[in-house]
């Protein structure tokens, strides 16, 4: 009878290991690999990086789901070299939401933009869903202008955190109409198609408060306020939308207020493309995102009291370099989720006072410390 027993037993201790393992499989450990053609990269004078000047703008750019291994993928495929890496100073950000350890972009958004953190999915508002000062709220009475730029819809979660306040992301609608009322002047992102299918009332609100556009061409300095709405923000169909609207963001900006400017931009694809656990859509991406980066950092040099910090708002696809051959532009990663990772995520900083973001911070002290420099509360 004993006997019998400690079969039973030993068959169901054998029959259990399995499903522990297949429990602990459950980590997906993806390859790709990928070559491109080098893009090159800028390397500033650093006059003015690290000194104690006053600033006047800042620029704000936000790589959706740009952890250090995209970071590092897009680095070494590009012959070794980013304008991002360029740079001198850096610090860590963390990205934990109020009620998450892993943070969506609603919430991490809305840390970046309002300096408070919430639950996922949240917009603007706090846990209890109070809505929450942004920065453009914080400034723009001060006569600061404000923008933001993306490869997103309009509606997504990383530029609708700088103007709306909702309880829920997927609230498409009510975003659009928070547009209408926000503190921006210049706002960029998809798509011209996308605003088609609102109702009446919410374009009607859109056109009393926006001249609205569809090129780029047709962004005139002299109008008070625009919204640029390309017909589309795929990367196959937009070209060099995010450098090219960067740069015009930009010059709209520093003509419209001798005070200063405020610009968020939103590198929001590099996400979408580790999501997918797709080499080649995350180091273009991220290339892409350079080249806007490198459009911010070239005024910033020109204009000395500029300070440009970029960052992301959380990692995607737990990103892992394998290998990589500088001089052939390859580069072989492995992803080891197709979510998010709650891993700290790199800052890039650029301009006077960039000593101020040399450590690890929360992603909610990076809008306190913006708004602080930029003399608001
Ligand atoms: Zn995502």
């Amino acid at each position: 009878m004993k006997k019998v027993l400690f079969t039973v037993l030993a068959l169901l201790i054998a029959l259990s290991v399995p499903a522990q393992e297949s429990a602990k499989k459950e980590i997906k450990a993806v390859a790709g690999e990928t070559t491109v053609a080098p893009q090159g990269s800028y390397t500033p004078s650093f006059a003015a990086d690290g000194t104690n000047k006053k600033v006047k703008n800042v620029i704000l750019m936000i790589g959706d789901g740009m952890g250090l291994g995209a970071v590092n993928a897009a680095m070494f495929a590009n012959g070794g070299e980013l304008t991002m890496t360029n740079l001198r100073h850096f610090g860590y950000v963390r990205t934990q939401s109020a009620n998450k350890f892993t943070t969506d972009s609603a919430a991490s958004g809305t840390a970046y933009a309002t300096g408070v953190k919430t639950n996922n999915g949240f917009l603007g508002v706090d846990p209890s869903k109070q809505a929450m000062a942004n920065i453009p709220e914080r400034i723009e009475p001060l006569g600061y202008a404000c923008g933001v730029v993306s490869t997103d819809e309009m509606t997504g979660a990383t530029p609708a955190a700088f103007f709306a306040h909702q309880p829920s992301r997927s609230m498409s609608a009510q975003i659009w109409g928070d547009l209408a009322t926000s503190h921006l002047c210049f706002a960029s992102a998809g798509s011209m198609p996308n605003l088609k299918k609102q109702s009446e009332k919410i374009r009607k609100s859109l056109n009393d408060n926006f001249k609205i556009v569809g090129s780029i061409d047709e962004i005139d300095p002299a109008d008070p306020k625009v919204i640029y709405l390309p017909e589309s923000v795929q990367y196959s169909e937009r070209g060099d939308f995010l450098p090219a609207t960067t740069a015009k963001a930009i010059e709209f900006l520093s003509r419209k207020s001798k005070k200063g400017f405020f610009l968020m931009v939103e590198g929001a694809r590099i996400d979408k493309e580790s999501h997918a656990n797709n080499c080649e859509g995350t180091v273009r991406e991220t290339l892409d995102f350079d080249k806007a980066i490198e459009a911010a950092i070239r005024f910033a040099e020109k204009d000395g009291h500029t300070l440009v910090l970029i960052s992301a708002d959380h990692e995607t696809g737990a990103v892992s370099m394998r290998n990589a051959n500088s001089a052939k532009g390859s580069v072989e990663v492995s992803y080891a989720t197709s979510s998010h990772s709650p891993i700290t995520v790199p800052l890039f900083i650029y301009g006077p006072h960039a000593s101020d973001f040399t450590c690890v911070q929360e992603n909610s002290d990076i809008a306190l410390k913006i708004v602080s420099l930029l003399g608001g509360e």
